[in-house]
């Protein structure tokens, strides 16, 4: 893991107050639309992207879930006019979009823990779409990040401790401080 020299966390979690955390939030997603590209179309700069990222929300449960999240961020909302799926949480469209794209597929990276990529999708998701989100999980969502890129999960037991921590008002030190010291390295 590495410090961000912008906001001091542990990269990204410091998104997404932070643009340059939130910036490599946004890169997750993108690494997996220009792999998804060159797979299928053998260029990462296609001239009909739009088009391609209509066809892929249309059949979310056919791509992986990095795809799909890409895919939305290139379609305007037609009611909040944002980035479709990621407006406020007052915008029907939006929510329609956000349940939609769970139906896309995970798959665990080599050498990750079973359901890493499921953890690191939904941290993801909330971290990229806060509204409507408690600030007490968001803020455990984001400080979960750099852990789960990393390649570590926390085990169930812990994960519940640690929300019922942020739950109670627990500090960001606090938890901070039980996320990097204990989560995965049991
Ligand atoms: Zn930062
Ligand atoms: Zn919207």
């Amino acid at each position: 893991m590495r410090r961000c020299p912008e906001c001091e966390h542990w990269e990204p979690a410091g998104a997404p107050g932070c643009a340059r955390c939130a910036g490599l939030v946004d890169e997750i997603v993108e690494e997996g639309w220009r792999a998804f590209l060159m797979r299928e179309f053998g260029t990462t700069a296609p001239p009909d992207e739009r088009l391609i990222a209509e066809m892929v929300v249309d059949e979310p449960d056919k791509h992986p879930w990095r795809v799909v999240d890409a895919a939305y961020d290139r379609l305007t909302c037609a009611e909040c006019g944002g980035r479709l799926s990621r407006g406020p949480v007052t915008c029907a469209a939006c929510n329609l979009a956000n349940g939609f794209r769970y139906s896309a597929i995970e798959i665990d990276r080599p050498g990750v823990p079973p359901g890493n990529e499921h953890a690191l999708r939904v941290n993801v998701s909330v971290t990229r779409r806060p509204d409507g989100i408690s600030e007490s999980e968001v803020l455990l969502r984001r400080l979960s990040l750099p852990i789960l890129l990393d390649g570590l999960l926390p085990t169930t037991a812990q994960a519940q401790a640690t929300k019922a921590m942020a739950n109670d008002g627990a500090t960001e030190a606090e938890l901070a401080a039980v996320v990097y010291a204990e989560w995965g390295r049991v």
